[in-house]
């Protein structure tokens, strides 16, 4: 029998004050919900402890599906700046997403989908969507119930759609902004509607060490935890953030005021090495603290969790070499980990897999004068993704350099673009550049393709998201990929011009990647390792599976 909550929002009528947030077919208690909000301040790391949990939760054999609700009125992030909100993470179905979608794709080491991910802008489009086809029925549409009720829509249809075990939401901001109030509000009713046995909350937090006073300080943290319980919802995992490790006498303070055992307060202190925080998590029993709490304890495959945590610290084994090599990134700007989050972690993996420690050397290529400089002792080179004409020649002149002197090179896109005309300037003698920096060039090598031509004109979108590429065989790229049909992710709007394809092969250039006639990757045969790609490899590099050009670089960098 269902309990009342569920039985009156299930017969919603016209003249209700409710609305029915139900999809057809929607079994309660099927999946489980997991909360993750942040109190006292934003950039704690939701999604690190959020994926965290939901990894401790996969090892058991659990099937999850995680969510993103974040509180800008923009679509997406597409049109969002990196160097302000960290980089752009583009999805198989082309979703262009915050980075915590990355690292939940890399934590879980599970591609996810546009239903993985939903923003103010997008919640009110449908909303504003529906009121033009009258399904309102003659309601004015207000925040509770249709807005609250929109976003309970959207958690059930991701539980029915993804079959999950447990579906982990991670609110955006932080408890007491305005852009998010509604998101908690929905999750306060939506414990109320599923059955406190079926939604958890976990709540991060922050402790405050000031280095005047030398100790932990917990008012902050406990203000915080209030402002969340005056919201109605209170927490079952707090998990505080602080600088050294929580203390005992902290936890007891936090627990009074939050209601939680402190065997619930977890201290989520920083750590060197985030691939920590599952193992940190589960040796504090927090992952059995919420299997308890939603009654999953019958889901739960003991045989399966012990295998995968046992491949988990082999894994974590591999980040403890001591060898190192330096790889020079071009960019400039501050808060630069984060808007190459991808090319980090990818590098990474793909150097624990080597066995090295990839440490990375940020090159300013806004100066071209002191570029040889900056490439000294390099052992690579990268040129990332990147659009418009600031630091352009800076990039050229770096590629170059990887050419002429046989560094290795991984070009990323506009990585990828960039040799190219470097190439067609200094070795094929064309006037060449990129239609993007400057349309009057005489030989634009790059350019937009007719097909790209007419989504222009539609308002300026991107080839975006995941696309085949043909692989030639004896090439380093089969080589390294070892099929001749793989699939990358892509951003991009100009391409290699076909008019130009001859000349490069003439020249010296392989195009060991394409489809039809988009040039997809290149290589210079007689390098060390010169490989350029128009993908962004980067999106889809997980740690127990790197990405196979950044291992052939990794490796090559090595030698
Ligand atoms: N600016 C280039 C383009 O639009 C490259 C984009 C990128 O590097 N993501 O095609």
């Amino acid at each position: 029998m269902q309990p009342e909550a569920f039985d009156d929002i299930s017969n919603r009528q016209e003249d209700s004050e409710y609305f029915s947030s139900i999809p057809e077919g929607y079994v309660k208690g099927k999946t489980k919900f997991v909360i993750t909000l942040g109190t006292v301040m934003s950039g704690l790391g939701k999604g690190i402890f959020s994926s965290s949990l939901a990894k401790l939760m996969k090892f058991k054999g659990l099937k999850i599906s995680p969510i993103k609700f974040e509180g800008y009125l923009n679509i997406d992030s597409g049109t969002l700046n990196p160097y302000r909100h960290g980089e752009v993470f583009v999805l198989n179905d082309g979703m262009e997403t915050d980075m915590d979608l990355g690292t939940y794709e890399r934590f879980l080491e599970q591609d996810l989908s546009a239903n993985n991910f939903t923003t103010n802008g997008q919640l009110f489009t449908n909303i504003l969507k529906k009121e033009r086809e009258g399904k309102y029925l003659g309601r004015d549409i207000q925040f509770i119930p249709h807005v609250t009720g929109e976003i309970k829509l959207l958690l059930r249809q991701l539980a029915m759609k993804s079959e999950a075990d447990v579906v982990f939401v991670e609110v955006g901001g932080t408890v007491g902004d305005i852009e998010n109030s509604h998101y908690i509000e929905a999750m306060r009713e939506l414990a109320y509607e599923e059955g406190k046995e079926n939604v958890a909350y976990l709540c991060l937090t922050y402790v405050l060490e000031p280095a005047f006073l030398g100790e932990q300080k917990s008012k902050a943290a406990q203000l915080g935890i209030k402002t969340l319980m005056e919201k109605g919802i209170h927490p079952d995992i707090v998990a505080c953030r602080a600088v050294n490790e929580v203390t005992e006498k902290v936890k007891q303070k936090i627990s009074i005021t939050a209601n939680v055992k402190t065997s619930k307060v977890f201290s989520a202190h920083d750590v060197k090495n985030l691939y920590n925080i599952p193992v940190a998590m589960k040796e504090a029993r927090i992952d059995e603290a919420l299997v308890d709490l939603l009654s999953l304890n019958d889901r739960v495959n003991l045989e399966n969790e012990k295998n995968e945590l046992e491949k988990w610290n082999q894994f974590i084994e591999t980040t403890k070499t001591e060898k190192v090599i330096t790889v020079g990134i071009t960019g400039k700007y501050t808060g630069l980990r984060d808007s190459y989050a991808s090319i980090i972690h990818a590098l990474e993996h793909a150097g624990y897999a080597n066995n090295v420690k990839v440490n990375i050397r940020w090159i300013d290529t806004t100066n071209e004068s002191n570029i040889e400089e900056q490439l000294k002792n390099l052992d690579g080179i990268i040129v990332p993704g990147g659009f418009g004409k600031r630091g352009i020649e800076g990039k050229i002149a770096c590629i170059k350099y990887a050419r002429e002197n046989n560094l290795p090179y991984l070009g990323l896109c506009y990585g990828f673009q960039m040799a190219l005309v470097e190439f067609a300037r200094n070795v094929c003698n064309l006037e060449a550049d990129s239609e993007e920096v400057n349309p009057n060039a005489k030989d634009n090598v790059i350019c937009l393709l007719p097909e790209q031509y007419e989504i222009e004109g539609l308002g300026g979108n991107m080839r975006l998201g995941e696309f085949e590429i043909d692989v030639k065989e004896n090439t380093k790229a089969f080589e390294l990929y070892g099929e001749t049909l793989i699939k990358e992710r892509f951003r991009h709007r100009f391409e290699c011009n076909p008019k130009y394809v001859e000349i490069f092969e003439n020249n010296g250039i392989t195009f060991s990647g394409k489809k039809h006639d988009i040039m997809k990757i290149l290589e210079l045969p007689n390098h060390k390792f010169f490989v350029g790609t128009q993908a962004h490899p980067e999106f889809k590099s997980k740690p127990s599976k790197p990405s196979s050009l950044y291992l052939g670089f990794v490796k090559a960098c090595i030698d």
